[in-house]
């Protein structure tokens, strides 16, 4: 969508798993108003479905695998149809391969939007700590981290103290590594994919989350003056 000269925008959240890419995108949602679109919240969401496709998409999340194209081209396509998608949106943790990439390329045309890709880079050794130090509240999903963001009391969400905090069945060590062997495989490459056509921008993931935010931020506003 175009207003006067502003030209809506997809913010693509590039980055391993645990680079702090919901991190980032929770607080763009809550800061400049624009839907954060998470695949892995998403997958997990219908993956709680007692129905042979939950129970598809639970083993392969578990295992660190990527679930297939064209389920979560489908997931995406459906949400970013809605009405709050219509001044731009964030993805986090899509596209993932080369295909969901060139799906994403026709669907910010038929929206006319604009893709700017961010690149939230992490030193691969640094991530494992952050996946296997995440907790998340199962009601609001805040995301906190045992050795980097703890809640104020041990095992329970600030905002809502009755909530224990959940460890993702994907955060253990072992799977870990998996999910950055996925992603080392099939997304990486989609790095020089934005890149090569000058729509990536790099931030350093390993600062405190405001500061890698105001970096962010910069990067979003660009093109937005009225
Ligand atoms: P991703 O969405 O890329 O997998 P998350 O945003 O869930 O990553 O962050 C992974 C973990 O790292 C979480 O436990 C989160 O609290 C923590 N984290 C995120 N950003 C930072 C940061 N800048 N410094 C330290 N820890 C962080
Ligand atoms: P995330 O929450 O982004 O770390 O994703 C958790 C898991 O959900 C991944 O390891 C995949 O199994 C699945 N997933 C999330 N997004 C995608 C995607 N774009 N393509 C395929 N699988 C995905």
């Amino acid at each position: 969508m175009t207003v006067g000269n502003r030209q809506s925008k997809i913010i693509v959240l590039m980055g391993a798993p645990g680079a702090g890419k919901g991190t980032q995108a929770r607080l763009l949602e809550e800061r400049k108003s624009l839907p954060q679109i998470s695949t892995g919240d998403m997958l997990r969401e219908a993956a709680k479905a007692e129905t042979a496709l939950g129970e598809e998409i639970r083993t392969v999340q578990v295992s660190g695998k990527l679930v297939s194209d064209a389920l979560v081209i489908r997931a995406v396509e459906e949400r970013t149809a809605r009405e709050d998608c219509l001044g731009g949106y964030i993805l986090d943790g899509f596209p993932r391969t080369t295909v969901q990439a060139t799906m994403l390329e026709n669907l910010a045309a038929d929206q006319n939007h604009k893709i700017d890709a961010i690149f939230v880079d992490m030193p691969t050794d640094l991530l494992e700590k952050r996946m296997t130090g995440r907790r998340i509240c199962p009601v609001c999903k805040e995301i906190y981290n045992i050795h980097f963001k703890p809640p104020r009391r041990e095992g329970y969400c600030d905002q809502h103290p009755e909530i224990k905090l959940e460890q993702r069945a994907d955060d253990t060590a072992e799977k870990a590594s998996v999910r950055l062997e996925t992603y080392e495989r099939d997304t990486r490459p989609l790095l020089d994919y934005y890149g090569g056509s000058k729509r990536l921008r790099r931030v350093d993931a390993t600062r405190d989350a405001e500061a890698i935010y105001q970096d962010i931020v910069k990067i979003v506003d660009e093109g937005q003056q009225a």
